[in-house]
């Protein structure tokens, strides 16, 4: 993947303009060296660097590459699994350190933004829609779970409520965070990475790790050098393949499809998302849109368990769309594509070191916007030396998919499949 440029999207479309970052063609020291230039990578350099570390960060391809140059855009507060799971797999100093960080990945973008000056069309206000009398039962305990860990911002919406937010009659109500919104995702990683040269940080693209010699230092090989590191984060998420096998066996990739529409006539746009918050239902595979800062409606669906590419995005996404918004069927789509985030079994992020210095985290399941930004700090800390928040999340159990490499797609296809049918049926 040398040369790999963005898949066609509308961000890659919108992106704004960034330097050539040469691949690496030399043997060089530094105190870490990052794998990986989504936020999970870039969020790390930024704390590193503003610590004092020295930081070289190796991308396969284009910064932002993966799924965070592709993803819904969407700053979903907490992780993909409620923290009552979180009590129930941690113990309790772990669950109550892990709950009061739920929603500070947020804050750290909105920081960065400020303090970098990064232009991504930030918007505040995100809402989770509930089809059923059910959902709408459990976004309150799951409302009434956020605030005993502090969380105290969030708004329930009635069915009047949500009406007054999104143009459609299948929501019965809903939840309103405002301390969620959305961002152009790509331009918010390429704002971060000039974030990261600006404070000295080195950014290579095109340069794939190969081998890593563990060790103190390790040395992470790429086709033309090497780079020599008192520590190793590992940030390639579900794009790193078998680099590390012990992290391959415990998560899967999986692939999920965006459209993006042509502009919309402004009194459309105002009419379907009237306070211009991002939007996802609270179906088990769920539907996730927004409106662009020129807006296009961009609306993601779908998981493809394996990360296989789809053939015909938009003949998936598309109906889905008009489900939700029936007025938009003469409305043209001008761009389709696929991303993949990467599973765990248990839905809850994969973090951890193997031996003295090789730090990672990844697996976060499809909310990962803030979780990333969040997980740079925690690794900082740890390398640090101040491991306690790091270790919470490394006290999460991790178990391999049954059916090993070549059943976990289907048997995961299976239960998505039985997940889906419950959510049409509304039981
Ligand atoms: C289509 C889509 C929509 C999504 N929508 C949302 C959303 O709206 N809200 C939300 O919260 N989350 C969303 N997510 C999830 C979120 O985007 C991810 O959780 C998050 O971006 C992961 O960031 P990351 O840095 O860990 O991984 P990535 O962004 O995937 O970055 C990993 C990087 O590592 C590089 N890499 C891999 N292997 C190597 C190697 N050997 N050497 C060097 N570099 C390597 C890759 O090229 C890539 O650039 C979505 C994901 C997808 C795919």
């Amino acid at each position: 993947m040398t040369h790999t440029p963005y898949p066609s999207s509308y961000y890659a479309a919108s992106a704004n303009s960034a330097p050539p970052r040469p691949a690496l063609d030399e043997n060089k020291s530094v105190d870490v060296c990052i794998i990986g230039a989504g936020y999970t990578g870039l969020s790390t350099a930024l704390f590193l660097l503003e610590q004092g570390f020295t930081v070289t960060v190796l991308e396969a391809a284009r910064v932002g590459f993966g799924a965070s140059g592709r993803n819904g855009g969407q700053i979903v507060n907490s992780y993909s699994r409620d923290i009552d799971s979180i009590e129930a797999s941690a113990g309790p100093e772990e669950a109550r350190l892990i709950g009061s960080m739920a929603f500070e990945g947020a804050r750290i973008i909105r920081e960065r933004v400020q303090r970098y000056g990064i232009a991504c069309d930030l918007k505040d206000g995100g809402v989770f829609a509930a089809f059923t009398s059910k959902q709408m039962k459990h976004l309150e305990s799951q409302k009434a779970l956020w605030e005993r860990y502090g969380h105290r911002q969030l708004e329930l919406l009635d069915e009047q409520g949500i009406r007054q937010v999104v143009d459609c009659d299948r929501y019965v109500g809903g939840m309103l965070d405002m301390s969620g919104g959305h961002i152009h995702p790509l331009n918010l990683a390429l704002g971060e990475a000039a974030a990261v040269e600006s404070l000295g940080g080195v950014i290579h693209e095109h340069s794939p790790a190969i081998r890593i010699d563990r060790g103190t230092p390790a040395v992470v090989h790429t086709e033309r050098g090497s780079v020599t590191a008192r520590f190793v984060v590992v940030a390639g998420n579900a794009y790193l393949g078998n680099l590390v096998p012990e992290l391959a066996a415990k998560s899967m990739p999986c692939g999920t499809q965006v459209i993006t529409t042509e502009p919309l006539d402004e009194s459309l746009a105002a009419r379907l998302l009237p306070q211009d918050y991002c939007v996802e239902d609270c179906n088990y595979l769920l539907d996730y849109y927004r409106l662009s800062a020129d807006r296009r409606l961009i609306y993601g669906g779908g998981v493809v368990y394996g990360a296989r590419d789809p053939a015909d995005i938009e003949a998936i996404i598309r109906p889905k769309m008009l489900k939700t918004f029936p007025q938009l069927r003469d409305v043209k789509i001008e761009y389709a594509w696929t991303g993949n985030f990467l599973l765990t079994l248990s839905r809850l992020p994969q973090v951890g070191r193997i031996g003295d210095n090789l730090y990672y985290s990844q697996g976060c399941s499809g909310h990962g916007v803030t979780y990333t930004h969040l997980a740079g700090k925690v690794l900082a800390e740890a390398l640090r030396g101040q491991a306690e928040r790091f270790d919470a999340f490394a006290s999460l159990p991790h178990y391999p998919f049954p059916g090993g490499q070549s059943l976990r797609a289907p048997l995961s296809a299976l239960g998505a499949m039985y997940y889906g049918l419950r959510d049409k049926l509304g039981i």
